[in-house]
């Protein structure tokens, strides 16, 4: 028998990220989620049986078996849809709001804002919305650096990607 460690590799790095996919919903519809599929945006290593798989957490989503056919035969540019809104939505919020950038610097509380505004436009539930304190330290693992000013806390090395 022919073991994929790279295939096995991956997954462990995935599983390692997140556990098993088994304790997830597929993203797309009701049923329970059985793969990770990788985002048909991000790179990806191609198996011997041509499925696509990444050890990149960041772009792997969890899936049914049918939603994971129906999402291959989809356009390479397509990101997924989501159906059902849970934490795996929420992961990019960073990414979709702000960028990590030497130069830069944003408010706390036009961050908090930002991000709030996100919140609701994806739909996050409000049990998964983090507190400003959470917020906050989450923005310092992202690389930002607290700073006091006289309008309040800035996060230095950090801009919000918008304008
Ligand atoms: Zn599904």
């Amino acid at each position: 028998m022919i073991v994929n460690h790279a295939y096995v590799n991956a997954m462990k790095a995935i599983e390692a990220a997140y556990g098993p996919v088994g304790e997830y919903g597929c993203i797309r519809c009701v049923r329970a989620a059985s793969r990770w599929v990788v985002d048909n945006r991000a790179p990806a290593t191609v198996s011997v049986d041509m499925r696509r798989f990444s050890g990149n957490p960041d772009d792997v989503w969890p899936m049914c078996t049918r939603c994971e056919h129906d999402y291959d035969l989809m356009d390479d540019a397509a990101g997924p849809v989501f159906r059902r809104v849970s934490t795996f939505a929420q992961r990019h919020w960073f990414a979709d709001c702000f960028a990590v950038d030497a130069e830069g610097s944003v408010s706390l509380r036009d961050a908090y804002t930002t991000y709030l505004d996100h919140c609701a436009e994806s739909q996050i539930p409000t049990s998964e919305i983090m507190t400003r304190h959470a917020f906050k330290a989450a923005m310092l693992r992202h690389g930002g650096i607290a700073a006091r000013s006289r309008t309040g806390v800035l996060i230095r090395k950090i801009r919000l990607r918008t304008n």
